[in-house]
């Protein structure tokens, strides 16, 4: 048996906005569709303590998806067919050694196995990433059930990990993916945004939800500022801007970053997207390949070792003599 502590760490929500699992909002995304607004999965949080899991460990990892998931007027996957920038990507995978988690969704994993092939050759893993990429209660269990056949009819087996759309949680999301027999969920984002997350009072290291049991391994965020390390986020505002940030508030440990295709790949939709997005992606679009690099050369640099998420999963679930990068005595 692992030798983990549990305990309560902190009371999130009072018993009065828990009646408000229905409370909905339009989405701020220029659709017309909505999105669940209550968005924080847990009343209590339970800590995972385990020390030789809190090393200096990075995991890449890729949602892989319809481009700009729904913003665009029409679903494509134009990224796609950039191959030349897509060997580009494994040039930098293989020269730094980097481990990638494929989060996947159902419809990439039914209509586009091509695309899932050329990660799963190149030494990818695969996870799930819902099924249709909806942004109207994505944390649905139908979302989460036609996804896992998906996978199922790709695979044969179950998901190990997944990825909700969105990043949106709930304890309906939770219940739906202990019930497919999903072993950890990597969706939640500690920090805010207008909208469609408020998960600035849930933890930022792994965790387990209390009501689930599910193993919880949040997506990093700077320490105290609880900014997210996602190529997205690093693309706006910079790498020098993330270097600063590190150096006042520290770095995370263990370290989930997130990026998409999209991130790397210019693509003519963009011009599609609201006024917004458009303004959004165009910054440092055509340096996302510089960019991406950059940052795993820091992180390295910082002391981070690549590990997939499966071996995340392992250091915080196995007992201490099977953990990834220890010796048996
Ligand atoms: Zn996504």
């Amino acid at each position: 048996m692992a030798k983990i502590t549990l305990k309560v760490v902190s009371t999130q929500r009072k018993s009065a906005n828990l009646g408000r699992k229905e409370k909905e909002t339009k989405m701020l995304l220029g659709t017309r569709k909505a999105l669940t607004f209550e968005n924080s999965c847990a009343i209590k949080h339970l800590a995972v303590e385990n020390p030789m899991a809190e090393q200096k460990i990075v995991c890449y990892t890729l949602d892989l998806e319809h481009d700009y998931a729904g913003l665009a007027p029409a679903e494509e996957y134009e990224t796609f067919s950039h191959r030349v920038s897509l060997d580009r990507l494994l040039e930098i995978i293989r020269r730094h050694d980097l481990k990638i988690t494929v989060f996947a969704t159902g419809k990439v994993l039914s209509e586009r196995r091509d695309m899932v092939e050329f990660f799963q050759k190149n030494g990818a893993e695969i996870e799930l990433h819902g099924y249709q990429h909806v942004m109207y209660r994505p944390d649905c269990a139908l979302e989460v059930r036609t996804g896992v056949e998906a996978y199922h009819k790709y695979f044969s087996r179950k998901p190990a990990g997944y990825r909700s759309p969105g990043g949106v949680v709930s304890p309906v999301l939770m219940e739906a993916l202990a019930k497919e027999g999903i072993r950890y969920d990597s969706s939640l984002i500690p920090s805010f945004r207008w909208r469609v997350y408020q998960n600035l009072k849930s933890p930022i290291k792994p965790y387990r939800d209390p009501a689930s049991s599910l193993l919880e391994l949040p997506i990093g965020v700077v320490p105290k500022v609880r900014f997210p390390i996602a190529a997205s986020y690093i693309r706006l505002v910079g790498l020098a801007s993330y270097k600063l940030l590190f150096a006042l508030f520290g770095a995370p440990a263990p370290l989930v970053y997130l990026f998409h295709l999209v991130d790397l790949i210019p693509t003519g939709m963009r011009k599609e997207l609201p006024f917004f997005w458009r303004k959004v992606y165009a910054k440092g679009q055509k340096k996302g390949f510089d960019i991406f690099e950059a940052t795993v050369v820091y992180f390295k640099k910082l002391g981070y070792r690549s590990e997939f998420m499966s071996s995340l999963y392992k250091r915080y679930t196995s007992s201490p003599e099977k953990r990834p990068g220890t010796r048996n005595p």
